[in-house]
């Protein structure tokens, strides 16, 4: 059995933490090092928390207990839309999800609701292409005061890294202030939440885990943030399309879209935004927009600073979205332009390559063929691809390099 008690508000320097004891009471040897789950905020956020009820602590532990095949036990109260929800529905998602996963018992000491004081309509800030459309949307387009954005909210609990690494902190520092930047010229707050989470996700497998420790840490602040949206990744026909790729990989792209509607509180909301439009449209959506054309930042690329290298998969896709409508100039402070012209064909033989089995790539191709680019024949991108790979293993990938400059030289 896995038990969460003792759950307290306690200092950590400039930080206030929501914390709860964890203890593994398996037959098995305790997988975990932490003995807490925490949640931080600035000390001067610190009345978003409340520690009436256990809810922020439960979609992580109980995935773990299922993981593991142990019941869970709060010893404290939760939110009954919650517990409902988990214990009807979400549970079945989770053993739809991956195979490693087993039923198990919540047993909790009753019902409660956290004591809400706020009005705030939340989203993730993060400057990619989803969020920055989720945020066009809702807060520069929305008309209905009630579902307008008004608060910003940036996570450290894993998608960075390890959060006591060196190299994660540099990275989520430069994050912080490239984002504080972009919300400070939309006159909207931007509010902080660290936590541990990732110490669990991460013996899970972090990738496919990270999304909820994100919507654990928007259900740590619903004491003042009453609806919040989560901004999708794939479009609704490419979730319905595509799940079975990601099943025990990635959890949103697998059930996003109807499991993020499950996970509510008596207090809180989170509207699953963006499945909607497919990427594409969402680059059309927000490629007028200054913001975007001043902070946007995809990159993927593991490093210590925040911008976009425009070599990794998602920068070229970005930017190949943005030359096949003619924008990609428009982003010359964001992205290297001469890097991308550079890449250019190599990557658009790499997403026809793709675009049968990758719904991103797929998307790009047929979003160019509706605006008729002209683009090789795929099985010209095949057979580049495959000479391009050979060639890089036969004599290396610098030596190629200089070779095709010697090339273009002559
Ligand atoms: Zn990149």
């Amino acid at each position: 059995m896995i038990i969460l008690s003792n759950l307290h508000t306690e200092q950590a320097g400039e930080w206030t933490r929501l914390v709860c004891d964890f203890e593994w009471n398996g037959d098995t040897p305790n997988p975990f090092t932490e003995k807490t789950i925490w949640f931080s905020m600035k000390k001067e956020n610190e009345d978003f928390f409340s520690t009436r009820v256990y809810d922020p602590f439960l979609l992580v532990a109980y995935y773990v207990a299922m993981h593991y095949g142990q019941d869970l036990k709060i010893c404290g109260k939760v939110s009954a839309k919650l517990y409902h929800n988990l214990t009807n529905y979400i549970q079945h998602i989770f053993l739809d999800f991956s195979d490693k996963l087993h039923p198990v018992k919540l047993h909790v000491e009753g019902f409660d609701t956290v004591e809400q004081d706020g009005a705030l309509v939340g989203a993730g800030f993060s400057c990619g292409v989803d969020s920055l459309s989720t945020v066009y949307d809702r807060f520069v387009k929305e008309t209905i005061p009630e579902y307008k954005i008004n608060a910003l909210f940036l996570f450290n609990c894993g998608g960075n890294g390890y959060i006591d690494k060196e190299s994660t902190k540099a990275l989520y520092q430069a994050r912080y202030e490239r984002n504080k930047k972009a919300a400070d010229e939309m006159g909207l707050p931007l509010y902080q939440i660290q936590s541990n989470l990732h110490a669990f996700t991460g013996v899970l497998g972090i990738y496919k885990l990270t999304y909820l420790s994100n919507w654990s840490c928007v259900i740590s602040v619903q004491k003042k943030v009453r609806r919040y949206y989560i901004a999708s990744c794939l479009s609704y026909e490419e979730i319905i399309s595509f799940h079975n790729i990601y099943h025990d990989h990635d959890l949103d792209e697998f059930c996003g879209m109807y499991l993020v509607p499950l996970i509510q509180t008596d207090a809180l909301e989170l509207i699953y935004d963006g499945a909607q439009h497919r990427r594409t449209e969402k680059v059309m959506n927000i490629a007028d927009w200054e913001i975007a054309k001043k902070h946007l930042n995809v990159c993927l690329k593991e490093k210590d600073t925040a911008e976009n290298c425009t070599t990794c998969e998602k920068c070229l896709r970005t930017c190949f979205t943005l030359d096949i409508i003619g924008k990609l100039d428009e982003f010359a402070d964001v992205f290297d332009l001469q890097m991308y012209q550079k890449l250019r064909f190599k990557n658009i033989c790499d997403t026809l390559c793709k675009c049968k089995n990758a719904p991103l790539s797929k998307d790009n191709i047929v979003f160019a063929k509706e605006r008729n680019m002209k683009l090789p024949p795929i099985w010209f991108a095949h057979v580049y691809v495959f000479l391009k790979r050979a060639v890089n293993r036969l004599i290396g990938a610098e030596n190629a390099k200089r070779l095709k400059a010697k090339f273009q030289r002559t």
